[in-house]
């Protein structure tokens, strides 16, 4: 047994190495003597994909403001990437978007994003987190269960029967949070949970990439009018593509090669069954599914034990289509990092005060996210989200002039994309100028049509 307590130490266990693990441990290697990070995974000294993490396997992009923070604490880290074979991407001059019926006009965007799988970003992240003072990662090491004292968690119980004593517990085991359902069990409450369903299917093939001047793009995203269906091109370090295929509300993309290669022809450009047909097949086409996005209400608990914090998916799990969850993750690091400067981690307002915070960004994410969904009509909001109400069915309807009015308007593609990526604020949307460009440049380019609008990120 560990005893933090008898050490005099403080020391913080996070559960899960992910990328919300890695982004709270970062948060957390300020304040306590020794961060100790567990997954269950075998983590790779290479960046490779595992078991847990199955999501990693697709398509991954970082936003923005994701990209400016992480470079923020960790200078150099973009410049690592490249090195390895990421790809620098500006998504207004280097990207072919296909949304809406026709493409967005290229536009000089005000940021570059080095592209690259989502392996090599976390293994770089993972070893900037585990050279921070005090922090390391254990490998191979399952908990089952949580220990608790009186009104507060004190430890994790592992899988090997040790028990890992800490001042503060974050679970940042994703989605299926296995910590959600041990709460009850220890008489705390469980967090009531949010879900707009959209029942996306992802399909994903890596392929070789090389050098083809035909296409004038570093980086391909269609979509149909509506958008129930997606495909994305997207480079990787190899140099490799990968191709990922989304399908809404049931449409998922089948993974036989006959059926991918089908299902990337139905989409209204041919760029993306062009990279499919053109490429060599460097590995299995890989399913994933994802039910609903979903929103734990921590900031709502009545009854929420001290000393222990979920974090990352474990709160929200956004639907993927929208490039989120990574960058949620380091804005509650940063909303974490904040709430330690202020609250000592032992108080017993620290949790609530956490989760305030962090509900901020999340909900800006969610309104986001939610909102471009609800416009689709299959999509249902649960738990007394709607998705006919009035204010929804009009940002959707000024949604779709903005979509036309970014395909002749380099001002308006540039400004959707800044604020997609979270680097300008969504009110941007209706300033007094936008709204006129919106209108003027709509018009220019025929959108009378109606067009659907989820605001994809490529
Ligand atoms: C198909 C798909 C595509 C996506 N695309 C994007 C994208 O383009 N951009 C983006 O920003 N986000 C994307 N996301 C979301 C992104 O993957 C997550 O938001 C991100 O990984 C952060 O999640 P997390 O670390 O909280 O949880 P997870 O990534 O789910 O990690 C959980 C970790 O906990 C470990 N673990 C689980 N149980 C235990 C246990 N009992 N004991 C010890 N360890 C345990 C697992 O091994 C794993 O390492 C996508 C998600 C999906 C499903």
């Amino acid at each position: 047994m560990m005893n933090a307590a008898a050490s005099g130490r403080q020391r913080a266990v996070v559960i899960g190495a992910s990328m919300g693990g890695l982004c709270a441990a970062r948060a957390l290697a300020k304040h306590f003597d020794e961060v100790v990070v567990l997954d269950r995974d075998e983590i790779p000294e290479t960046p490779d994909d595992r078991r847990g993490v199955p999501q990693a396997r697709h398509y991954h992009t970082m936003l923005g403001l994701g990209q400016r923070t992480l470079e923020g604490w960790f200078p150099g880290l973009g410049a690592a990437l490249l090195e390895d074979g990421a790809v620098l991407v500006n998504h207004g001059r280097d990207g072919y978007a296909f949304v809406g019926g026709a493409p967005r006009i290229r536009c000089e965007s005000s940021f570059d994003i080095p592209t690259c799988s989502r392996a090599l970003l976390e293994h770089h992240v993972r070893r900037r987190v585990a050279s921070l003072p005090g922090v390391s990662i254990r490998p191979r090491t399952t908990a089952v269960g949580l220990s608790k004292r009186g009104g507060r968690i004190v430890g994790v119980k592992v899988e090997d029967g040790s028990l890992v004593e800490a001042d503060l517990i974050v679970d940042a085991t994703g989605r299926a949070s296995r910590a959600v359902r041990w709460l009850p069990e220890l008489g705390f409450e469980t967090p009531d949970a949010e879900e707009v369903t959209v029942d996306v299917g992802y399909a994903s093939r890596v392929v070789r990439r090389v050098e083809d001047a035909r296409r004038d793009f570093r980086l391909a995203m269609v979509g149909t009018d509506p958008p129930q269906r997606l495909g994305v091109a997207s480079p990787m370090e190899g140099p490799r593509w990968i191709v990922t295929l989304v399908g809404y509300h049931g449409d998922h993309p089948p993974a036989d090669e006959q059926g991918f290669l089908d299902f990337a022809r139905s989409l209204p450009s041919p760029v993306i069954a062009d990279v499919i047909s053109e490429s060599e097949s460097l590995g299995d086409i890989v399913f994933h599914r994802v039910p609903s996005s979903q929103w734990r209400r921590v900031d709502r608990m009545k009854n929420t034990p001290d000393g222990f914090l979920l974090f990352g998916d474990s709160i929200c799990s956004l639907n993927p289509v929208y490039g989120q969850g990574m960058t949620s993750a380091v804005l509650q690091s940063e909303a974490l990092a904040a709430t330690l400067g202020r609250v000592p981690a032992t108080d017993a307002a620290f949790v609530q005060a956490f989760y305030r915070r962090a509900a901020k960004p999340i909900a800006m994410l969610w309104q986001m996210a939610t909102g471009g969904d609800l416009t689709l009509p299959q999509t249902k909001g649960l738990k007394g989200t709607s998705g006919s109400n009035f204010a929804t069915k009009l940002l959707g309807a000024y949604m779709r002039r903005v979509m036309g009015a970014g395909q002749v308007s380099e001002m308006v593609a540039r400004t959707t994309l800044e604020i997609t990526h979270l680097l300008r604020s969504p009110a941007g949307l209706v300033s007094p100028g936008m709204v006129w460009e919106v209108l003027a440049a709509s018009r220019r380019a025929g959108s009378a049509a109606p067009r659907d609008f989820t605001g994809q990120t490529a």
